[in-house]
């Protein structure tokens, strides 16, 4: 067993679709636009669970939850990015830092830039100042997509210690 850490990436994009709510990493944000797609469309937290299972040398995303599979219809994502952190654990891999870039022209995301760190460092189980958040806007040429990026170091766990 190598102990090297382990870098992922990870990369979604969603078209913004009316009446859709907006999910962003795992917090709704209030808008009269959100992202389509099958499951709730939280474009951070697919980034992010593509760049764990990508470090981990795992299967994407859309090959672990296809979205052609009726039970992942608007399911909520954060149950995607549990399911990628079981499978990094139970290969002896925890997440050490996690890096993301929310790239949107609409809605304005800054005022919940808070919400959406703090919500990612409970379900990375991190400190806060492990996971960061930027948000960028293409000055309206990119205004009918939502875009995410992410980056995540894998270090392997510490064995458990025997007691005694
Ligand atoms: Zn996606």
């Amino acid at each position: 067993m190598d102990h090297f850490p382990r870098i992922g990436l990870g990369w979604d994009r969603h078209r913004l679709q009316s009446g859709r709510p907006c999910w962003l990493a795992g917090v709704e944000i209030p808008s009269p636009v959100g992202p389509s797609g099958h499951s709730d469309g939280d474009v951070l937290l697919h980034a992010l669970t593509d760049a764990v299972l990508g470090a981990a040398g795992l299967d994407d995303l859309g090959t672990l939850f296809p979205d052609t599979d009726p039970q992942w219809a608007g399911a909520s994502s954060t149950m995607f990015l549990e399911a990628a952190l079981r499978r990094c654990h139970n290969r002896g891999w925890k997440v050490a830092s996690a890096d993301l870039v929310l790239v949107c022209d609409r809605p304005k995301i800054s005022p919940f830039r808070g919400a959406m760190r703090k919500r990612l460092s409970q379900l990375l189980q991190l400190a806060e100042d492990r996971v960061n958040l930027k948000g960028k806007t293409t000055e309206g040429a990119n205004s009918e997509y939502m875009e995410a990026q992410a980056v995540v170091l894998l270090i392997r766990e510490m064995p458990a210690q025997a007691s005694g």
